[in-house]
């Protein structure tokens, strides 16, 4: 499975003590993610394979839009901050859209997210 992983700069440090308490969940999928998080997330758990594409707001969450439009990315972990203006906005919306239209799991707080994980856990065991 390939995952996608974002993280607004606020939510950030949660997040990437997030994916390290999953961590061995993740070591048994892929992984894409936006610049700064992903950077974070290496500093964090070198081991892990993830993908890095350009950070959000310069066009990271179009390219991950479009690997879910090319059916190459398998589910989306989103931590979009409900409470700070974007400049990328329209960027944030048509992640969360695309990812409604091709109908992947889309987790965009913690308590979907650990459901998310759960449910990696599983496909990895199979
Ligand atoms: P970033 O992008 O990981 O490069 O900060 C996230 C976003 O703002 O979409």
């Amino acid at each position: 499975m390939k995952i996608a992983l974002v993280a607004h700069d606020r939510l950030k440090p949660a997040f990437v003590a997030w994916v390290r308490k999953h961590e061995a969940v993740f070591a048994q999928h892929q992984m894409v993610a936006t610049g700064t998080t992903g950077t974070q997330i290496k500093l964090a758990c070198p081991a892990l394979d993830i993908m890095l594409v350009k950070s959000g707001p310069l066009g990271g969450d179009q390219q991950i839009g479009a690997m879910i439009a090319e059916g190459t990315v398998d589910a989306l972990i989103f931590m979009a901050d409900p409470l700070t203006p974007m400049p990328h906005d329209v960027d944030v919306k048509a992640l969360v859209r695309l990812s409604t239209l091709y109908n992947i799991p889309m987790a965009c707080n913690e308590a979907t997210a650990d459901l998310v994980a759960g449910w990696l856990a599983r496909m990895a065991s199979h």
